[in-house]
Order: structure tokens, then sequence, then C-alpha cells
């Protein structure tokens, strides 16, 4: 995690980790933008989040927006039309159950339509600065595998393999750096590894094939 420290500055960061940055860590922000980013590349999650929050900043004003209009708005996001439900349904639960504030814990946002694990993670580590958390999405489960940090089949059973395998004070980061490092050189086909600053120590389990060029190795 150290190597990855430094091996990172300078690569652009998730799209949600830049949103929270610059929105102050404000906790809708961060839910809506996380809920936009399943399965879609950061510059269409960061563009349809920008175009979302010009039209509607809280969850009061976005609660009133129809369903086609959010879909309009986050389009081409990946499964537009169901996260534009349930953008609008997490609205309004937030307004009625909640008092309109993102709740703190995961048994609560768990409750929150389209929120899992790995949202709700997100949400506690970036806006409710929780260190108690490790977010685990594709890349995070596909790095710790490779690495030999756990051995598992699914994010989920990633996340608490990691909670056993590394020490709390990565837990909160091992997102950003894993995310980052997967975007840029551990890619999930042809890794990078001949560039890689992790060589030396990882037995690369399950890489069959590797690229061979890339500058932010
Ligand atoms: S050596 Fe290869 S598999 Fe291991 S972390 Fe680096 S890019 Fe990924």
């Amino acid at each position: 995690m150290r190597r990855l420290a430094k091996a990172i500055d300078g690569l652009d960061e998730p799209a949600v980790e830049k949103i929270a940055k610059d929105q102050q860590e404000d906790p809708f922000q961060v839910l809506i933008a996380t809920l936009l980013s399943a399965q879609t590349r950061d510059a269409v999650t960061a563009a349809a989040s920008a175009r979302l929050f010009r039209v509607a900043r809280t969850p009061r004003t976005m609660a009133k927006l129809p369903v086609l209009r959010i879909q309009e708005l986050i389009y081409p996001v990946s499964f537009y039309r169901n996260k534009a439900v349930h953008v609008r349904r997490t609205c309004e639960q937030i307004m009625t159950r909640f008092g309109g504030r993102v709740p703190s814990t995961m048994d609560e946002l768990l409750t929150l339509p389209g929120v899992g694990r790995k949202t709700a993670n997100l949400v506690l580590i970036l806006a409710h600065a929780s260190q108690d958390n490790i977010c685990v999405d594709t890349h995070v489960h596909r790095i710790a595998n490779r690495m030999g940090w756990v051995r598992t089949r699914t994010p989920e059973e990633t996340e608490h393999a990691l909670y056993r395998a590394t020490r709390r004070r990565w837990w909160s980061i091992i997102n950003l750096y894993l995310v980052t490092w997967g975007q840029n050189v551990c890619r999930p086909v042809y890794p990078l590894c001949p560039q890689c600053v992790l060589i030396d120590i990882c037995p690369k389990i399950g890489v069959t094939k590797v690229g061979k060029r890339g500058k932010n190795a």
C-alpha cells in the first residue's frame, strides 16, 4: 500500500472521489454519484452527475423531478432507466424517513433503493469520514485476488476477507488506491505487469496474459 501511495500520485482519481472533494464531502452528492457510477466509465459518471446536480442539488429538489427528466439528465450512464427510478425513490425516502439527511449507518443506507454494500461503504468513507469500512468494487475484488491478499468469488466475500487480511489504517483508502491502480495499470485484461511497481511481490494469481505498454505504470 505504501508503494501504491507513491505510484498513484499524479494519476487520475476515480470520479466519485473527485466529486466528493469538489463538493466538500456532501453526503447527498456522494450517494447519488455513487449510484450513477455502477458499471459506468468515470468520465460518463462525472458528466451525468454534473448535469443532474446543476438542476437539483438536494434530496428535496431532486425528489420533485419526474423520473423521465432524471433519465434525460443522467443518460448515457449504464442502466439509466433503473438508476433514475432508484435516484428518485432514494430522494423521496431520504425526505420522508430521514428528515432530508443521508443516513450515516450501514443498516439504514442499505434500506435505500439501489444502495448495496459498495455504495453504502463509499458514502460512509467519503461523506461520513468512516475509518471502519472497506469499499469493494470490481477493481478491488480483482486486484486483491491477483495479489493473493484474499481468495474469494464475490466482492462481498472480498470485503469481509479484507477486514481480516489488512490493517485497519488502510481500510478507508484501499478503494482509492486499488481503483486508481485498476483503471491505469492492473487492468481487467492485459494488466501492465512488466511496468508495475508491485511486480516483485505480486503472485499475479489468475493472470494469463499481460499488456506491454502503458504510460502510467
Ligand atoms: S504485477 Fe500485474 S497483477 Fe500484480 S498488481 Fe501489478 S499489474 Fe496487477
